[in-house]
């Protein structure tokens, strides 16, 4: 179970009683700062590792709930965002967080029970369809060890039968949530990739059977889940790798409790890929061609996409034709080439998920 090694608290919460609760069940040294901790004298690159055993609980004076920034490049699949915190404990070599936030630690936000859930609850009385995930700018369950967040999200989600939440992870750390009456409106999903590259570029995740072992222990609980191969990366044997997951996973789950299925291929903004070869010398992924997409991130040339996506998707379509996929800021020229149809013929990529997650969660 993951623990951070410092934990800074803003002094404005420190008498707060998720504060206080969320450290009852730390043992490390915690500091009261006025603002924010102190950064390090260290390199960005080493500040990053740093970051990543310090906690900062703070109070969150913006949005918790917001639209997801996706791309006007790109289709965009009408997702929301409730932000609970930022930073993770887990290291992914292609960590897009490792360019996007200029303060390297780990926060989470106190006041999340009172302002986030009362925005929440202002965006479900709308009774449009949401799909809400926690797991944009950290994981759903990086914090959960010691704010054990998830229930209550869980537990306020069932009360409602018009939206869903989304927990997103590469973690197993779903225990503690047996026993909750979720009612079907939270989706679990785990990220999954090819076993060796979940094993080289993934530090401290899980290998991608024990995720799937936990999806099929959800599953057991009642729970819908969905899964995300993202980011599809190209290596040698790719196919036999990829392939092995699909199989895997078709083998462990029921597609009917699959709320959907996501391909994504790597995609890096320019500044990362410097960050990532001085953190981890050893990885491979970035020394591949890329080109320039509209939204200024690097990517396979469409072709290699392509490739991947279809290869994917024909290994899924062998033990489906129902389960919903979908691409993750792909054009609608590549969505074309890889299904034979964009999502416009269908109402358009967020009213496809929409129905997914109304077939699959039982949503009214
Ligand atoms: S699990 Fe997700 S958020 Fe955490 S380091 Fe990996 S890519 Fe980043």
């Amino acid at each position: 179970m993951w623990q951070p090694q410092k934990v800074f608290v803003a002094e404005e919460v420190k008498d707060h009683p998720y504060t206080q609760e969320i450290l009852s069940r730390l043992r490390q040294p915690v500091e009261i700062v006025k603002e924010l901790p102190p950064l390090p004298l260290l390199s960005w690159a080493e500040a990053i590792s740093w970051g990543k055993k310090t906690l900062f609980l703070t109070r969150y004076s913006g949005r918790f709930f917001r639209p997801c920034p996706g791309t006007k490049a790109y289709l965009c699949c009408g997702y929301r965002i409730f932000h609970i915190g930022q930073g993770c404990p887990l290291d992914c070599s292609y960590c897009i967080l490792q360019a996007y936030f200029n303060r390297p630690w780990l926060t989470f936000f106190v006041n999340v029970l009172e302002d986030g859930l009362k925005e929440l609850e202002e965006a479900l009385a709308t009774g449009r369809l949401l799909r809400i995930g926690t797991g944009e700018f950290t994981d759903s369950f990086a914090f959960e060890p010691f704010a054990c967040l998830n229930p209550r999200l869980i537990t306020f989600f069932a009360r409602q039968d018009r939206s869903v939440l989304e927990l997103k992870t590469k973690t197993t750390f779903i225990h503690h949530l047996k026993e909750i009456s979720h009612r079907r409106r939270t989706i679990l999903a785990w990220s999954l990739n090819a076993p060796s590259l979940c094993q080289t570029e993934e530090k401290g995740a899980p290998p991608v059977t024990e995720r799937i072992k936990a999806a099929e222990k959800a599953t057991r609980w009642g729970y819908p889940v969905a899964f995300h191969f993202d980011p599809l990366v190209r290596f040698k044997g790719w196919q036999e790798e990829y392939q092995q997951v699909v199989d895997t996973l078709f083998r462990h789950i029921p597609a009917d409790n699959i709320a959907w299925i996501s391909l994504g291929s790597l995609r890096f903004m320019p500044a990362l890929k410097e960050i990532a070869w001085r953190r981890f010398p050893g990885t491979k992924i970035f020394s591949d061609e890329f080109v320039l997409g509209l939204d200024g991130k690097k990517r396979y040339f469409r072709p290699l996409r392509v490739e991947l996506y279809r290869f994917l998707y024909q290994r899924i379509r062998r033990f489906s034709q129902e389960v919903c996929v979908y691409l993750c800021m792909e054009s609608e020229e590549v969505w074309q080439e890889v299904f034979g149809f964009t999502p416009a013929a269908l109402g358009g990529l967020p009213r496809m998920l929409d129905k997914a997650a109304q077939r699959v969660c039982g949503l009214a």
